[in-house]
């Protein structure tokens, strides 16, 4: 299908079903348009989807018209209960894809209608964490739908730096996994996973789905474990594991039992990854730095991903290396955000994709 602009080609777009369109992308912005839908959070549990000012890009800034936007448990957290890097009001979404469609000014890194996946960060480049290559750490991070407002629109400003262009056969569905997948090569990384070595997952959802089939690609020996049926049907997970030690555990889930068990089946010199965050109430603070001591353990924490992932994370999914397509369980309008959000915390979902121009 062509790419094509004015009212002709709405006529014909309207023909169209939904997925084809947003797929190709081919649609462009209505010149005379100044309102977009937008989520946006006013205060903990309560959101919108209401009209909201189309955003201009300054300096350094682009427009991107929002294909497709991830949802995740951290979405569910940050919504309902809250999150350390959440400034409010805010449209939330850290994880969409799009097509640029207005450039600030004297951008030259990218041409309006490239096909782009967003990375979530805006790192100053400067500070000590950036300079040693660990921008998610920087100590001005503004993060997507945190600090700044982010991929629940129809539209989002972006810094241009941020974007990482789609290969032409890389599909927006599949491209939207660029920020989970790097947030998990980040984890595998910090935990020096090598070929042949041991690792256990805790959770059997997206994340821990992606782990494992980054643990699987290194050539590493994985097992997850889950103890909700159709996920370990769905996954292969284990319900439990016992009499084994592993090189690697990671806790895919935000719960303190995944953790306790995570530690107690650390095998010596074993590196255990914090991926996931406990819940700000948690009481569960504690390793046991004898453990440590005697067996030679590593606890790593693992928080987010930098521009590189989204980069290697784009190019595992595009050459095939990792599959994420089947992950999808549901595409839904982004106006369904409150019925999409009691899946995910019932569970009763695997990744949901939400289209925010239907
Ligand atoms: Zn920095």
């Amino acid at each position: 299908m062509e790419r094509g602009a004015g009212t002709g080609f709405a006529t014909f777009a309207l023909s169209l079903p939904a997925p084809c369109l947003a797929e190709t992308g081919a649609f462009f912005m209505d010149n005379s348009r100044t309102a977009m839908k937008a989520i946006t959070v006013s205060a903990l549990n309560e959101f919108v989807w209401s009209d909201r000012d189309i955003p201009m890009p300054g300096e350094g800034e682009v427009l991107v018209k929002v294909v497709l936007a991830g949802l995740c448990r951290t979405d569910l957290k940050l919504i309902r209960s809250g999150h350390r890097d959440l400034t409010l009001p805010r449209i939330p979404g850290e994880e969409a894809v799009g097509i640029v469609e207005k450039l600030g000014p004297k951008i030259e890194s990218v041409s309006v209608g490239t096909r782009v996946y967003i990375y979530p960060g805006e790192w100053c480049g400067a500070c000590p964490s950036c300079l040693s290559g660990a921008e998610n750490l920087c100590r001005q991070m503004r993060i997507m739908g945190f600090h700044r407002d982010g991929g629940f629109a129809e539209y989002a400003v972006v810094p241009a730096k941020s974007l990482i262009p789609l290969d032409d056969n890389c599909s927006f569905s599949d491209a939207v996994f660029a920020e989970p997948l790097s947030c998990c090569i980040n984890a595998i990384e910090l935990s020096r996973l090598k070929p042949a070595e041991t690792i256990a997952i805790w959770g059997a959802g997206p994340a821990g789905t992606l782990l494992k089939r980054l643990s699987s690609h290194i050539g590493a020996d994985v097992v997850i474990i889950d103890p909700d049926k159709k996920r370990r049907e769905r996954s292969g997970a284990l319900k439990f594991v016992s009499g084994r030690l592993f090189d690697v555990c990671i806790p895919a889930v935000g719960d303190e039992n995944a953790y306790r068990e995570a530690i107690a089946h650390l095998a010596p010199r074993g590196r255990i990854v914090a991926f996931s965050g406990l819940s700000a109430d948690s009481s569960y603070h504690a390793a046991d730095f004898n453990q440590l001591h005697y067996f030679e353990q590593t606890v790593v924490g693992a928080y987010g991903c930098t521009y590189r992932h989204g980069k290697t994370a784009l190019d595992l999914i595009t050459s095939g290396a990792v599959t994420v397509s089947d992950l999808i369980s549901h595409t839904m309008p982004l106006s369904e955000l409150s019925k999409a959000l009691d899946m995910v915390a019932e569970r009763t979902c695997m990744k949901i994709h939400l289209n925010p121009q239907e």
